[in-house]
């Protein structure tokens, strides 16, 4: 078996191989050669802990395994560390014999950023100059670094609950050489994207503070119950998802799905679109919106390119099993 530490993440994986490894495994899933197996995500009653369980196989990549982990949310105040904390398992999928551990954290905030860039690349106006955040805490640093390198933009906005927690997005904002501003919600409206990334239960983005044209990627919303976003902005917009079944279930297009605001039936999967089967955005003034619940298949592809790297250069650890 080899293992893969999380400290070797950093230097092996770059931003562009888990766009690339994301993309491709979005595309597998729609094409029907890949699929996500059912999450399993559980209170522990423990720390306020959520843990869980996201595994699939993509039959192209033949890549089999799972994620083990979750969402500690008093890591950072009590011990000094990230609150996502998980661990790649990686089988062989010709004799389910273990061929794999690897550190899931990094891999995580990587295969999430990458996830909305793919939405940002196939789904936002060519023309996109401004970008919104909803969120500044560890996981929007990494979606703003890797969405600024789709479009040409020239300015960022943000909001944020906890307005003290901006600072972390201005930061990514200014490595960018590019000019920050701190704004209200209906500021939003200045916004060609936005992407919302907060562990929130209620929503701040309402529907009238999107301008015609936005493309918005939900990505805090991987839970039941969460919700960022009104539900009457997916009424409103084209929606797209990573996974259907994920998105209705514990996306944010949960509660337009059972407030009758939207049918099941009308969530495309980026995949198609990636693939060719299915339009993207159609004009200019359509509003996109996509529900990216994070899928087991992300974790498993990113997790896979990494061992290729590590092993290419020499970081794997190989142990007898
Ligand atoms: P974090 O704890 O570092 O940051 C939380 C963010 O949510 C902060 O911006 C905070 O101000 C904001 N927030 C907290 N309470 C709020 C409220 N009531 N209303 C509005 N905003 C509020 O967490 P993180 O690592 O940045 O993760 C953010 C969210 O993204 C979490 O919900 C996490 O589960 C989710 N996530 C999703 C995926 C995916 O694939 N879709 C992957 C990783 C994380």
């Amino acid at each position: 078996m080899l293992i893969v530490p999380e400290r070797e993440i950093a230097d092996l994986m770059t931003r562009e191989a888990a766009f690339e490894a994301v993309e491709k495994v979005f595309a597998a899933m729609a094409a029907g050669e890949a699929r996500n197996f059912p999450v399993v995500r559980e209170a522990l009653g423990h720390e306020e802990a959520l843990y869980g369980f996201k595994g699939g196989f993509d039959g192209a990549g033949l890549t089999l395994g799972l994620k083990a982990g979750g969402y500690w949310p008093h890591n950072l105040e009590r011990r000094g560390l990230i609150n996502h904390q998980s661990t790649v398992f990686l089988f062989d999928p010709d004799t389910g014999m273990v061929r794999a551990m690897v550190g899931g954290n990094l891999l995580t905030a990587l295969r999430t950023a990458a996830a909305s860039s793919v939405s940002i690349r196939h789904l936002a106006r060519p023309d996109a100059k401004v970008i919104g955040m909803i969120g500044a805490g560890h996981q929007a640093t990494f979606q703003l670094r890797a969405a600024l390198e789709q479009r040409g933009f020239e300015k960022v906005i943000g909001w944020n609950y906890h307005p003290e927690m901006l600072p972390n997005i201005e930061k990514v904002a200014a490595e960018a050489g590019l000019p920050f501003e701190a704004v209200e919600l209906d500021g939003m409206r200045a916004a060609d994207v936005i992407i919302s990334i907060t562990s929130a239960f209620a929503p701040s983005l309402m529907a009238d503070h999107v301008s015609p044209g936005t493309h918005v990627a939900c990505m805090g919303t991987d839970t039941k119950g969460k919700q960022e976003v009104e539900a009457a902005l997916l009424a409103r917009a084209t929606v797209f998802t990573d996974e259907v079944a994920q998105s209705v279930s514990l996306g944010e297009a949960q509660h337009a799905v059972a407030e009758g605001l939207i049918a099941e039936t009308d969530l495309i999967q980026i995949g198609e679109v990636i693939n060719g089967t299915h339009l993207g955005r159609t004009d200019a003034q359509e509003i996109t919106v996509f529900d990216g619940t994070g899928v087991g298949l992300q974790d498993l592809a990113v997790a896979s390119a990494v061992v290729d790297l590590a092993v290419e250069q020499g970081v794997a650890i190989e142990v007898d099993f």
